[in-house]
């Protein structure tokens, strides 16, 4: 079974036709779904037309967030309550296509974990489709994983997946990578896009500040979330290594300049005084800097030996052999 996902922020115009869609897409394909509308706190009356649309179709539900948490976990909460062993989100703004299901479906079965939609031909403004563009050549560069439209709305993946990756904060952005860091298998195929007919989209420029930030973070959790201090005792190491290095030649011209040698006479060299040099302060700053470092890295391996207990740090393909679960 399908469960798809839909979060919901102030789109009640869009909502009937969005599911008259789906409907449609489902019953022609003989698909069996579920149709899961999480309400991420709209005040324009989303919540009733939900309500509306469960009682007159057995196959949808809802879920109330008590105020707006955001995509992601509006998302999440979908996830938890999907009973499907395939997982769709689509955008509830009529953006996404529903009879797209069947093409993601047939894809998944090629042999692929994760099926990311492509929005080929974008219907949105200039000034989101070209940093969109930057942002997921970056995505793609920096991660690994090539694809040309991370962010896209309409995804489709199996329930492990929804499982085992954890999406807060605007992390939604993100699922593909996060998917691929665990070892499950990505692909992509072109979708058709729409433009949006109702309502205004919920999210604006800052979109790109906080999404590069969030490739930080995402970068860094996939890559040392496990280890650290393999990153920042790195960067700490080759601080101190330059101040070091600093150091000791102004210590050295120091001794040179102010011990006389030892069969007696004059300093060896004459040289300029070792307080105003640029050197010192450089230095001193970079060991510092690197100390600091280290000491950041050791307290972030502090963090992790006390979380890992807690949350898987692989993903299981498969199991064989006769012992028992
Ligand atoms: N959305 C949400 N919570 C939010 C922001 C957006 O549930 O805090 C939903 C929104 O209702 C829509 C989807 O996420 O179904 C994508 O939002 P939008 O269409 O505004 O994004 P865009 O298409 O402009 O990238
Ligand atoms: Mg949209």
């Amino acid at each position: 079974m399908l469960s798809i996902i839909v979060p919901v922020l102030n789109e009640h115009e869009s909502l009937p036709q969005l599911l008259a869609e789906i409907v449609r897409s489902g019953e022609r394909h003989g698909i069996g779904y579920e149709v899961i509308f999480v309400d991420d706190g709209s005040r324009d009356g989303s919540w009733d037309v939900i309500c509306q649309l469960a009682e007159q179709n057995e196959k949808v539900s809802g879920i109330r967030l008590r105020r707006n948490f955001g995509k992601a976990a509006a998302l999440t909460a979908g996830m938890r309550a999907a009973k499907g062993d395939l997982v769709l989100m689509m955008d509830a703004d009529l953006q996404d296509d529903p009879a797209e299901i069947p093409n993601f479906l047939s894809k998944l079965d090629e042999g692929f974990d994760v099926v990311n939609g492509w929005k080929v031909r974008r219907l949105d403004p200039w000034h989101k489709v070209f940093p969109s563009r930057v942002f997921n050549w970056m995505i793609s560069r920096l991660t690994g994983l090539k694809l040309h439209d991370h962010n896209c709305g309409l995804k489709l993946f199996r329930a492990e997946v929804a499982r085992e990756i954890t999406i807060y904060g605007e992390l939604h952005r993100f699922i593909p990578v996060l998917a691929h860091a665990k070892g499950f298998r990505i692909t992509e195929i072109a979708v058709h896009h729409r433009e949006r007919q109702f309502g205004h989209s919920k999210y604006g420029v800052r979109r790109f500040l906080r999404g590069f930030l969030d490739l930080l973070t995402v970068k860094f959790l996939t890559g040392f979330g496990q280890r650290p201090q393999h990153m920042l005792g790195a960067i700490g190491l080759t601080f101190l290594g330059v101040g070091f290095l600093g150091l000791g030649y102004l210590a050295v011209l120091w001794l040179l300049m102010n011990v006389p040698p030892l069969w007696g006479g004059a300093p060896l060299i004459a040289v300029s005084p070792i307080g105003p040099r640029p050197l010192l302060a450089y230095s001193v700053a970079a060991t510092l800097l690197g100390g600091q470092s280290l000491s950041l890295g050791l307290l972030a391996e502090l963090i992790v030996s006390n979380t890992v207990r807690e949350q898987a740090t692989f993903s299981i393909a498969e199991r064989t052999g006769r012992r028992d679960k």
